[in-house]
């Protein structure tokens, strides 16, 4: 095990890091821009997949319901609202509550989802979670490497360590810092979010979503939905959340005004998202007005109830390479790939990286090793999430382009034998 490691970025791929290699000795310190201590979530859900279940099974001393879990897909389609129930389960929660239960497991942090943080396991590291510490640089030495950073006001830091992890998402300054050979695009479709209480909707439409995650399939554009808990971690039937999540298609060309969208209500024009309570209500009204006649009754209850909806392009980014300077630094997370959402993978491709490179750092794994599959299984999920949302969103021709690309890389793994497990 590395003895001191540094990671860049406290969300949830930085946090998964921090707890494991705290549990193993190591003395972690995770920098995150973001100056707040409590972070809020997008109010949006998120999935569990194998990889996060087993992680919190090993490492979670806390003890609190992480997840609603076994919640069964129904397909919807057009005005058929009841079309397939797939008997396909997801574990549903929200970034909110995941993330203060991996806080109070890595340095203690209370919080109302867990009032109550666990004392650290005899032979943890020492853990140090420093908000407000945007990093800057990143340097190898002779027996280890530093970063440098600023703080709130401007101020310059430096901290040294063996490892320095970047975790630090989609628009990852490490990766940039080390030159990591990598594509990024922008989709050509932007997904609407928002939350309603559960509480505020119609018995019917209350009923429609209490026990199920729906895929509302309609013409170019389609719709998820389902039940998350608050940030405070409750999730009785009643205090809860329904989140939804609408695709709808925005090529990047002059006529859609991409800018239009990305403008806020101060006038701010945003390169991603337009965040929760600052979308232009006249964007929003536009948008409900063009679409609104297609949609069904729950659904359409749902966005006429919603009042701080926000938009973010969906974009997709992935990394050839996940280790650089001699393997000191690595790249895990949305950093190394960022997938389009349509399989709720993120999440789960986080504590993924972490699992496996526990598995280096207890010498069943070469590091040449766990990359090769970090990337691979990245490279998959990647495809396979473009050809899923270009099938649902775009044109016939785009869609078998993908697929057919996909096929291909599927072809070439099975001739070289390498079929990892997901
Ligand atoms: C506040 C927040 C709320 C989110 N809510 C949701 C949600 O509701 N649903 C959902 O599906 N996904 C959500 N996400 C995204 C989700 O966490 C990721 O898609 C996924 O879990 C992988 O996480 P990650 O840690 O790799 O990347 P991210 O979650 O994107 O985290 C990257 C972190 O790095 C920090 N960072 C970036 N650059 C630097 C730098 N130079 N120095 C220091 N820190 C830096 C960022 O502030 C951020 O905290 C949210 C992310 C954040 C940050």
């Amino acid at each position: 095990m590395p003895k001191s490691v540094i990671i860049v970025g406290g969300s949830i791929a930085g946090l998964l890091h921090g707890v494991y290699l705290k549990r193993h000795g190591t003395d972690v310190t995770i920098l995150e821009q973001d100056p707040h201590a409590i972070r809020s979530s997008h109010n949006a859900g998120i999935c569990f997949g194998p990889s996060v279940q087993e992680f919190l099974r090993l490492y979670d001393d806390t003890g609190s319901q992480s997840c609603q879990p076994g919640v069964v897909i129904r397909l919807a389609y057009r005005q058929n609202l009841y079309w397939r129930e797939t008997g396909i389960v997801r574990h549903l929660t929200s970034w909110g509550v995941l993330y203060r239960i991996l806080r109070a497991n890595f340095d203690g942090l209370p919080s109302e989802a867990v009032a109550a943080p666990p004392a650290a396991r005899p032979g943890d590291g020492v853990c140090k979670y420093l908000s407000g510490k945007k990093v800057m640089s990143v340097h190898k030495t002779l027996d280890g490497v530093v970063v440098g950073f600023l703080g709130e006001c401007g101020e310059e830091g430096s901290s040294a360590a063996d490892l320095v992890i970047g975790a630090d998402g989609l628009h990852s300054s490490i990766r940039t810092l080390v030159n990591a050979p990598m594509v990024k695009e922008y989709s050509g479709y932007v997904s609407w979010r928002g939350t309603v209480y559960e509480s505020d909707v119609s018995p019917e439409t209350a009923r429609y979503f209490q026990d199920r995650a729906v895929l509302s399939f309609l013409k170019r554009t389609y719709i998820v939905c389902y039940i998350i808990p608050l940030d405070t971690g409750s999730f009785s039937p009643g205090t809860r959340l329904i989140n939804w999540v609408w695709y709808c298609n925005l090529p990047d060309i002059p006529e859609n005004n991409l800018t239009e969208l990305l403008t806020d209500s101060n006038g701010h024009t945003h390169t991603n998202t337009v965040p929760s309570g600052l979308v232009r209500s006249e964007v929003w009204q536009a948008h409900l007005a063009h679409m609104l006649p297609l949609i069904p009754g729950p659904f359409a209850e749902l966005f006429a109830k919603t009042d701080r909806p926000f938009v973010t392009m969906v974009n997709d980014a992935l990394c050839s390479k996940a280790t650089f300077l001699d393997g000191r630094v690595l790249l895990v997370g949305d950093a190394l790939a960022t997938f389009r959402p349509h399989f709720a993978l993120a999440t789960e491709q986080a504590a993924r990286h972490c699992l496996g490179l526990g598995k280096v750092w207890r010498g069943e794994m070469a590091l040449q090793q766990w990359e090769k599959e970090a990337v691979d299984h990245a490279t998959e999920v990647w495809l396979r999430s473009r050809v899923m949302g270009v099938g649902l969103l775009r044109g016939w021709v785009e869609f078998l382009l993908l697929a057919w690309k996909y096929v291909v890389f599927l072809f070439a793994r099975f001739k070289t034998g390498v079929w990892p497990r997901y």
